[in-house]
């Protein structure tokens, strides 16, 4: 078969760039190299061992059937007291639906949405899949571009002139993948202020990381600073970044009624429900003991630290120290025009991975994927020892640049 019996919807996205580099990593080492990974965010603990447990008897005890399709109603119950009790979020149980990650979410709350020509403004630099899910949904992608001397955050004036009769949503994504950047009370206030200005917008306020917040950031919701913009804000969330279980596949949304449901009709459709055994082992998450994530976040602070202490002495590389998640998003500006030993010139931050994979056998991601050049990702969701190997490495390679 060739790819002119694809669809042009799936030939206008490219597979997810994170997802691809971390690809790349698992092919080098089938073929014996020994390469250090700071391409995928996801974090390198264990679930923890309750929510296991939680699995485990839900297997047993004959939780392995088919569920309602936006989720058992024990997990919704608990997904609404977390909303309660971790962000002052009030929803009904048919408020929120459940789905097989964030991303599922994301994009079926998008299909539920977009009719084509709509417009779906993104802040640059942006989660890799945001443009690619508007594109599949035959809407245009209309991005903002990012600035790292205001803390890489979308501005009010920068909304407001994004907006067109044509947008339909507007994506928020704090603490933000992958910059770091998180949204004080008065930044979301001035964001909303124009939003008042747009009724016919909806907004998309993707908050999967907010358990990760260091130093003085603290997680606000839209939401929470605007209760009458709950009308048409879903807030995305699950339990990939937060209880380190990226491989159940579980997220979820809240937001008003007829969206969810309309989400939930299109879940009736496609997955049908998200898997009987993960939303068990989600209940135990959300509604359970939650010392985990206290204790993740401790140990994210510390790589932070060290990623952030080791990469500040490169040559030609600089880090805005994020305020969330678990990436650093380093300025490469300092490296491009650089020649490489065997004589090839840096001209770009995917120049700069590939030389970096090449040469240093340290795995990255370009600035490019997430719409904002010349950076490198960094995720630190790996042990101080690789921390240390990996940036030993990159620095190595980016001594050896003229
Ligand atoms: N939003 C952001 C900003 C992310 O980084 C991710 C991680 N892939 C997701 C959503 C989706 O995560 P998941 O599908 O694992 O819930
Ligand atoms: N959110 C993760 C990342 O950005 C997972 C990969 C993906 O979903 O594309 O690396």
């Amino acid at each position: 078969m060739n790819t002119e019996l694809l669809s042009a919807r799936v030939l206008s996205i490219q597979p997810s760039p994170s997802m691809a580099a971390n690809a790349l990593v698992v092919e080098l080492r089938a073929q014996g190299r020994d390469i250090i990974n700071f391409t995928i965010g996801e974090p390198d603990f264990d679930t923890p061992e309750h929510i296991l447990q939680a699995a485990s008897s839900a297997m047993h005890n004959g939780d392995t059937h088919y569920t309602s399709t936006s989720g058992t109603p024990a997990l919704r119950q608990a997904i609404v007291r977390k909303l309660a009790r971790d962000n002052d979020l009030h929803y009904g149980l048919d408020e929120v639906v459940a789905g097989s990650g964030g991303k599922h979410i994301i994009y079926h709350a998008l299909a539920a949405t977009l009719n084509a020509g709509d417009e779906v403004i993104v802040h640059a630099p942006y989660w890799v899949s945001y443009p690619d899910i508007a594109r599949l949904n035959e809407a245009t992608p209309v991005i903002i571009p990012g600035d790292e001397s205001n803390g890489f955050k979308l501005t009010a004036e920068e909304l407001e002139r994004a907006i067109t009769p044509r947008s339909k949503w507007v994506i928020l994504n704090t603490p933000n993948n992958p910059s770091g950047a998180v949204y004080d009370r008065a930044e979301l206030l001035a964001l909303a202020a124009v939003l008042r200005r747009h009724p016919q917008l909806l907004v998309m306020s993707d908050e999967i990381y907010e358990h990760f917040v260091y130093e003085d950031a603290r997680h606000l919701s839209i939401v929470n600073v605007a209760e009458d913009l709950k009308a048409r804000t879903l807030i995305v969330n699950g339990a990939s970044k937060g209880y380190a279980m990226t491989g159940w596949r579980l997220g979820f949304a809240a937001g008003p009624r007829v969206l969810i449901a309309a989400i939930s009709k299109l879940i009736s459709q496609t997955t049908t429900c998200p898997s009987s055994i993960s939303q068990a082992a989600a209940v135990a998450a959300f509604a359970g003991d939650q010392t985990p994530i206290a204790e993740m976040r401790e140990v994210y602070t510390q790589r932070r630290q060290r990623m952030l202490e080791q990469l500040s002495d490169i040559k030609g590389l600089r880090c805005l120290p994020p305020q969330g998640a678990f990436y650093i998003y380093a300025n490469v500006s300092g490296l491009l025009g650089t020649v490489t030993p065997d004589g090839q010139r840096i001209e770009s931050d995917t120049e700069l991975v590939a030389y970096l994979l090449q040469e240093g056998n340290v795995a990255t991601v370009s600035g490019d994927a997430y719409g904002m050049s010349p950076y490198l990702r960094l995720s630190f969701a790996s042990s101080l020892e690789v921390i240390d190997e990996g940036c030993r490495r990159i620095a190595q390679a980016c001594q050896q640049l003229r």
